[in-house]
């Protein structure tokens, strides 16, 4: 069946199956990953003829884009998945479960065992497909699984249906080889595929022609970025090209992995303008004992030397990093070394968490598991050593003025918009509306460890 015929046969199960008004709900779970592959499936499904919808109760079809980073991301959908069961029961409802679970063996088998409302399971490779799938299970009334990793990254011609006009997420690999120990990521994303650098340059040009102000460059690993057939290109070459993108303000990406930032990408903090002053570099613990035991394969000298090494060309950067507590083993000594390399980089703002084991990999195997207890105690602390540090961050702020991207509305205070600066910090004002969107100048006159507050500057 040709693509057309596919389309024609799929509009017509649809409207029999489902009415000529059928509408879809994504939930998403878990990190930008995930919400830009729930962005695609939103495309995918509007070019399939059907409508999105915010409210679940009107769904046709409800999709769950699921995380596996931890249990408690996974314990979510299995909760949800359980409430869904009822709303079947009362109405012709189709249920399909992707992302990161549905590529993990024992997280799959567990929904098609336990689950069986569950109608289609796809994979994160398998995007495209998806018609292709609604349409075998509308057709037969089957349950239909496809988490084939059939994926490579120049198949990623896909749209998105982008959340926000003024910045988007854009793809430049995907899946990881690094094997970090606690980490369930290569195995349920795959080994890294870099995508062309023409189709990425393509991409942001067409988001740039309709406005787009901000990308963030996503991939789990981006610095170690390399398209085959492109010879010695590289992310840094990456950035350097997109910023010759006339209308592009702001440029930013994530994750990084310390022992693949370059010199010559930090260099381009200093030399491009359009480099948000912002760096995302997951330490994850401050002892080397326990950096080896993650199998991150750097040392804490090699991180902070990296951290010097850019505060000197860019010394306003603002970093923000990832911490574990708790790793199997860890000790007293070890947690306070991350308390001390803490104090001693100053973050501007931190993902923290308890280690949690996940099933599958080396350190879930390791017998020297720290008690809740331990790890709770360490997490506190970790945060009371942090919390000042951030205010005292945002407070030298005070008085300065920072170009802000208007995001919308303040969550808090509808007569307040928020919007971020150039090293992501979160600002407050007040505005009108139309300046969603726009890029403004905002004089900070209060800060927490948390947000900015200020006044616009009227130009
Ligand atoms: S770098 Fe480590 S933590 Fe990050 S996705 Fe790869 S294996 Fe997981």
């Amino acid at each position: 069946m040709n693509y057309i015929d596919q389309e024609d046969a799929l509009n017509y199960a649809i409207k029999e199956k489902l009415g000529s008004n059928a509408k879809y709900h994504i939930m998403t779970y878990g990190c930008q990953m995930n919400e830009h592959d729930s962005e695609k499936i939103s495309w995918v499904l509007d070019q399939a003829g059907l409508q999105a919808t915010d409210q679940i109760d009107e769904a046709d079809l409800i999709l769950l884009n699921t995380c596996s980073i931890r249990h408690s991301a996974e314990n979510k959908v299995y909760g949800k998945l359980g409430e869904l069961k009822a709303k079947k029961r009362e109405r012709n409802l189709i249920i399909a479960v992707c992302g990161c679970m549905m590529q993990r063996k024992e997280s799959r088998e567990l929904v098609l065992e336990k689950f069986k409302q569950v109608d289609i399971i796809f994979g994160t490779n398998n995007i495209h497909k998806l018609p292709d799938l609604l349409l075998q299970h509308l057709e037969t009334g089957d349950r239909i699984v496809n988490i084939e990793h059939s994926f490579q990254a120049t198949d990623d011609q896909l749209w998105a249906n982008r959340y926000f006009s003024y910045k988007s997420f854009v793809n430049i690999m995907y899946g990881c080889n690094n094997f970090c120990s606690y980490c369930i990521v290569p195995f349920t994303r795959g080994r890294e595929v870099s995508r062309p650098s023409k189709d990425i340059l393509e991409e942001v040009q067409t988001l740039v022609d309709s406005g787009v102000l901000e990308i963030t460059l996503l991939g789990q690993n981006v610095n170690s970025y390399r398209p085959g057939l492109e010879g010695d290109y590289n992310f840094t070459r990456l950035i350097y090209d997109l910023a010759e993108i006339q209308g592009l303000e702001r440029i930013r990406f994530m994750t990084s992995h310390p022992k693949d930032i370059s010199d010559e990408l930090l260099k381009a903090f200093k030399d491009l303008d359009k480099l948000c002053n912002f760096l995302h570099l997951p330490i994850q613990a401050g002892s080397n004992r326990v950096l080896e035991k993650m199998n991150r394969k750097y040392t804490r000298e090699d991180y902070l030397r990296k951290i010097y090494r850019l505060r000197d060309l860019v010394p306003d950067i603002a970093l923000c990093t990832d911490i574990m507590v708790g790793f199997p083993e860890e000790s007293e000594e070890d947690f306070q070394d991350t308390l001390d390399l803490v104090r001693e980089v100053e973050y501007d703002a931190a993902f923290t968490f308890l280690y949690s084991p996940r099933e599958g990999t080396k350190a879930a195997r390791n017998p020297n598991q720290v008690s809740q207890e331990i790890k709770k105690d360490r997490f506190d602390r970790l945060l009371d050593t942090m919390y000042p540090i951030f205010e005292k961050k945002n407070k030298a702020l005070i008085g300065k003025t920072l170009d802000v991207l208007v995001e919308g509305e303040s969550k808090h205070n509808g007569r307040m918009l928020s919007g971020r600066s150039d090293g992501f910090k979160l600002v407050h004002f007040e505005g009108e509306k139309d300046l969603i969107g726009k890029i403004v100048p905002v004089k900070i006159q209060e800060a927490n460890s948390f947000n900015l507050g200020g006044e616009r500057i009227h130009d």
